[in-house]
């Protein structure tokens, strides 16, 4: 059968073939340490999941707004206001599958033939796949552990050419961990603000940040950058809801409006009832999320210290987000054998930093209980000894 070239252009998501790989693996009984996908490890808070049984009761069932419940998008115009200093009304507020899809229906708005979109890289592995399936072409700017896998002002300003429609920030960072400081955001969004071109800003792991790291949405600096601004981000890391699919995105009338038609073509609305407990997660107290949080910076400094002492392997501190890049580089090989090894011998999932646009790297979740950070670290010692 002859597949669309679009489609053949584009790689499989590792992060989600290994999650299920090693999902897999224990179903069937083995043992396995899974560092795979983002996903944490608590149960979705009670009182989100009780707003979402009510909507059920009460018959919030039935198709709904293909840009989302009104009420959701009040509450998450609210948030935005509130948090982010981000001045959008709620028609200004799409709420999509996902933080996911409003990254892939906002390429798919923005992007055609001919169209570069600046992506930083290490990336998540989506970015670069979206902006090939709306037709445009990636521009990857490697970044370096030395600069905290961050991209700098000579870096984004070399990138851009009159092609250039789109730079994709993603701070927190994943797969790096790594978060702008507020004047490295300011900094970006002049260069963005002069040479006109617009940005997207993953925001979607904004809550879990560690000692005194501080999250600056990109958009809220003035008005000029605020016009050239898409926030992007969801409900999935922050309140641990990762298999209800409820993202959104927020962004210029203009922009909304396309994604709506392409919403209402593809997804139409997001399940009625998940927006539900979507609106619970944002109107009741955050205790939950900081407790999350709470967790993560434990398990953050434990592997991160654990990592550091194995020799070949090394990796900065990461002060956002729950993943730990590792470089592999001293142990001489690339990461996918490194993975597929790891798994293979040690029944240790991690992902390989070749999917997120670095061979050297490999990257590991920590969004996962304590036992098993401490047996994963004694496999990979076990392994890299080996
Ligand atoms: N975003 C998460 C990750 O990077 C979940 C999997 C995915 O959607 O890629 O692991």
């Amino acid at each position: 059968m002859k597949l669309s070239a679009r489609v053949n252009q584009v790689s499989p998501s590792l992060t989600l073939a290994i999650a299920a790989k090693a999902k897999a693996m224990q179903a069937k009984g083995i043992d396995v340490c899974s560092f795979s996908a983002g996903e944490p490890d608590f149960p979705t808070p009670k009182h989100i999941c009780e707003a979402a049984k009510t909507a059920l009761d009460e018959g919030k069932t039935r198709y709904g707004a293909a840009v989302g419940e009104l009420r959701l998008r009040e509450a998450i115009a609210n948030k935005l206001k509130k948090d982010n200093n981000l001045n959008y009304e709620a028609d200004n507020i799409i709420v999509t599958n996902g933080g996911k899809f409003s990254l892939f229906n906002l390429m798919q708005v923005l992007i055609e033939p001919g169209d570069e979109v600046i992506i930083p890289a290490p990336y998540w592995l989506s970015y670069p796949e979206m902006v090939k399936l709306a037709g445009g072409t990636p521009v990857i700017v490697e970044t370096s552990a030395e600069n905290d896998y961050k991209i700098t002002i000579e870096q984004l300003e070399q990138a851009i050419t009159p092609n250039t429609k789109l730079f994709v920030f993603n701070s927190p960072s994943n797969p790096t961990g790594t978060v702008y400081a507020p004047n490295e955001v300011k900094a970006l969004a002049k260069i963005i603000v002069e040479r006109d071109i617009l940005v997207v800003s993953d925001e979607i792991y904004e809550k879990i940040l560690y000692d005194d790291a501080q999250h600056l949405s990109i958009g809220s600096i003035d008005e000029e950058i605020f016009k050239r601004t898409i926030t992007s981000s969801g409900f999935a890391k922050s309140h641990s809801m990762t298999g209800w699919r409820v993202g959104y995105a927020a962004a210029p009338m203009e922009i909304l409006k396309a994604m709506a038609k392409i919403q209402g073509h593809s997804t139409s609305n997001v399940c009625t009832f998940a927006q539900y407990g979507a609106i619970a997660a944002l109107e009741s107290s955050q205790e939950c999320v900081q407790e999350m949080v709470q967790a993560f910076a434990q398990r953050r400094s434990y592997m991160h210290a654990a990592v550091n002492t194995i020799s070949g392997l090394s990796c900065p501190k990461p002060y956002g987000a729950f993943y730990l890049f590792v470089d592999i580089s001293k142990t001489g090989k690339k990461s996918l054998d490194f993975c597929n090894q790891l798994l293979e011998t040690k029944q240790m999932a991690a992902i390989p930093g070749v999917a997120f646009g670095m061979d050297d790297c490999i990257r590991f979740s920590y969004a996962t209980d304590m036992d098993t950070i401490k047996e994963g670290i004694k496999r990979l010692t076990e392994f890299v000894d080996s």
